[in-house]
């Protein structure tokens, strides 16, 4: 049996006043002709990372409009998840081959769990797959009669091919695929309905719901960060891609010209994300002794709340990512309406279109020399945050994500 996880109870109504009214009108009646249908949304961890965070709250508003929808998780040991990592960073364009013993540990669990699917699937009209860890599982389970969908987070464009060969065979079972860009569509894929439809956050969730600002910054305090001097923060997993090390270097070259500026970097450490570890402990000894660099993780009880406030209060919030599916922390920290410095890769520019949230950079020197600029003008970094609010509020909250997937299950089951 594969997991099932346990989801709160949401209810569209409660957006009214948040949303566009237009979009919750709209989901009302598209979501007419689906009522009673049944979905389940396929992932490989329930917590850590952008995927699971969007789940967490799509998954209850569906059953809300009456479809009847799941969320399961695959299983998967550390040798499993460790291969999926690569498969993961090959797709992105690390280099590296795949070893055929690596994959045969990513088959032999990917039976493992369809045989899993098998045993508790109860008739599901459609099947979303998320990310590559569980992508090969419409291939291995044909006796599921229903329409499959394979949502891809992550930046495809330019796959390693090794990794992509490996990979693309077992999609062709997919009924549709959905990428966050264009750009993103891989070379030759194997399905010929594709979406472009960008994720979006939850305003309602603790991550992102208001906090009265003696609160926020008493949470802060509570974790050493003091909330007296300037704070910039980045927020991501412990990974590569998104340049931790970077942000240390732009922050010190600001430190001089800002001598009490703080830096807060904080990280969960995921399930599915065993190199979380070692970029941990890297980013540790590289930052050793400076006690003005905060560098904070979900195992000392950073959770929602401590994001939250990190957003909030931050004078400006770095994501200063190298290569990046979206960057939903972009889209949460502009809801605080906080400026943003972010890399100018992958989902991150249409998240700060020009004059709005922020600045976008490509180096680390342009990263501090964005930093101080917004730090010294705090008006501006005002309005741009401000900006950034709106954009946000218009095309990246949830309700238009479930419109995306309502429209496209409408087609699926013409
Ligand atoms: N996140 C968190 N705590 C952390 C680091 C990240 O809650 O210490 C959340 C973050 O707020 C965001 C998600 O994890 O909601 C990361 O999503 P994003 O799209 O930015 O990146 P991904 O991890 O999917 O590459």
């Amino acid at each position: 049996m594969l997991d099932v996880v346990d989801i709160g109870k949401r209810s569209l109504a409660t957006y009214r006043g948040i949303a566009p009214d237009e979009i919750l009108d709209e989901l009302h009646w598209l979501s007419e002709d689906l009522r009673g249908a049944r979905c389940m949304h396929l992932s490989s961890t329930p917590y850590g990372g952008g995927v699971s965070e969007i789940l967490r709250s799509l998954v209850p508003l569906y059953n809300d409009l009456g479809i009847v929808t799941d969320w399961k998780l695959i299983h998967g040991d550390d040798t499993f998840f460790q291969v999926t990592k690569r498969i993961h960073n090959g797709l992105q364009g690390a280099p590296g081959e795949l070893t055929e013993r690596e994959k045969a540990t990513y088959l032999a669990n990917a039976q493992l769990n369809a045989h899993r699917l098998v045993t508790n699937s109860e008739n599901y009209d459609f099947v979303f797959v998320h990310d590559p860890q569980p992508a090969v599982l419409a291939a291995l389970s044909p006796h599921l009669d229903a329409r499959w969908i394979w949502r891809c987070h992550i930046d495809t464009s330019h796959p390693n091919p090794t990794f992509w060969d490996f990979l693309s065979p077992y999609l062709h079972a997919y009924d549709a695929a959905i990428f966050t860009m264009r750009e993103f569509i891989p070379p030759q894929l194997p399905i010929s309905d594709v979406r472009i439809y960008p994720p979006a956050i939850d305003p309602l969730s603790p991550k992102n719901h208001p906090l009265p600002e003696a609160l926020a910054r008493d949470v802060l305090e509570w974790i050493g960060i003091r909330t007296h001097r300037p704070l910039v923060t980045q927020v991501s997993r412990f990974d590569r891609w998104k340049d931790p090390l970077g942000v240390v270097r732009a922050y010190q070259r600001v430190r001089p010209h800002v001598p009490d500026l703080q830096l807060a970097l904080a990280g969960s450490l995921a399930m599915d994300d065993p190199e979380g570890w070692d970029v941990y402990e890297e980013l540790r000894a590289a930052t050793a002794g400076d006690s003005l660099i905060h560098i904070l993780t979900n195992l000392v009880g950073v959770g929602n709340i401590e994001v939250n406030a990190l957003q909030a209060v931050s004078d400006v919030v770095v994501q200063k990512s190298l290569r990046e599916g979206f960057g939903l922390v972009v889209a949460e920290t502009l809801w605080k309406s906080t400026p943003v410095v972010g890399g100018r890769v992958g989902g991150i520019p249409m998240q700060l279109p020009e004059g709005t949230g922020g600045a976008l950079v490509d180096t680390v020197e342009e990263c501090a020399e964005a930093m101080l600029h917004l730090l010294r003008r705090p008006d501006e970094a005002h309005l741009l945050g401000a900006r950034g609010h709106e954009h946000v509020r218009q095309h990246l909250l949830m309700p238009r994500l479930l419109v995306d997937h309502l429209r496209l299950l409408k087609h699926l089951a013409a």
